[in-house]
């Protein structure tokens, strides 16, 4: 299959082409058309499968581009993965021009807050980050729609889990919710079964 056969703008398409990805990973062959139906899904697949891309493209396409506040919410367990998926969602976007913003701990809080103020489309941060920009109101979420939690083992294993129930606790209650794990261990479980409705299982 390619990239063209699914339901993805020739904008979307046309940047999958610049990044050299002539077509899906197995992971993206599975993911993108069940989360352009907006559905909720749990996905077992280990980094290096593709997976930024398999959430980063049918976000992309689902986005509006004319909303001011954010419509998606990725949360990831380190700072690097935040600027690795930020980095991915802009290349995959930028004919689309979305805007995507990183918000994790040891960076100056001025500069993201800027960042948040202008137009910006996804928000990908750490979870104590985006918590504390949730607390000081700078980080809007009455347009989140979609929610990534990603490498969400990874997450729960730094002891993230407080915050990011916490999180999850203030986003809209019609949304669609995706979680990415390489295993899922019982507290991953139990963080699917009280967020999520009906996801679709996807395993690598
Ligand atoms: P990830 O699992 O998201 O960390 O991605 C692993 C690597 O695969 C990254 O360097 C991506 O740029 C690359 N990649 C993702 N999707 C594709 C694709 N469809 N074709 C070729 N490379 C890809």
């Amino acid at each position: 299959k390619k990239f063209n056969e699914y339901n993805i703008s020739e904008q979307i398409v046309k940047a999958l082409d610049g990044l050299g990805y002539t077509k899906p990973t197995e992971v993206q062959e599975k993911v993108i058309p069940v989360a352009l139906s907006k559905t909720d899904l749990t996905v077992k697949s280990q980094t290096g499968s593709g997976k930024t891309a398999a959430f980063g493209i049918p976000i992309c396409e689902l986005v509006d581009w004319e909303e001011n506040k954010p419509q998606a919410l990725i949360l990831t367990p380190t700072r690097e993965l935040a600027d690795q998926v930020k980095e991915d969602i802009t290349n995959i976007g930028r004919f689309k021009r979305i805007k995507a913003a990183a918000v994790y701990g040891k960076q100056p809080f001025a500069y993201q807050q800027a960042e948040l103020k202008q137009k910006c489309h996804v928000v990908v941060g750490t979870p104590g980050r985006v918590l504390d920009h949730i607390e000081r109101g700078t980080l809007k979420l009455e347009q989140i729609e979609y929610l990534v939690l990603d490498e969400a083992d990874e997450m729960l294993n730094m002891g993230f889990v407080e915050q990011v129930e916490a999180i999850i606790n203030k986003l809209p209650k019609q949304r669609t919710t995706m979680l990415f794990s390489a295993t899922l261990p019982e507290n991953v479980e139990k963080l699917q079964k009280k967020y999520m409705i009906d996801p679709q299982h996807i395993e690598i």
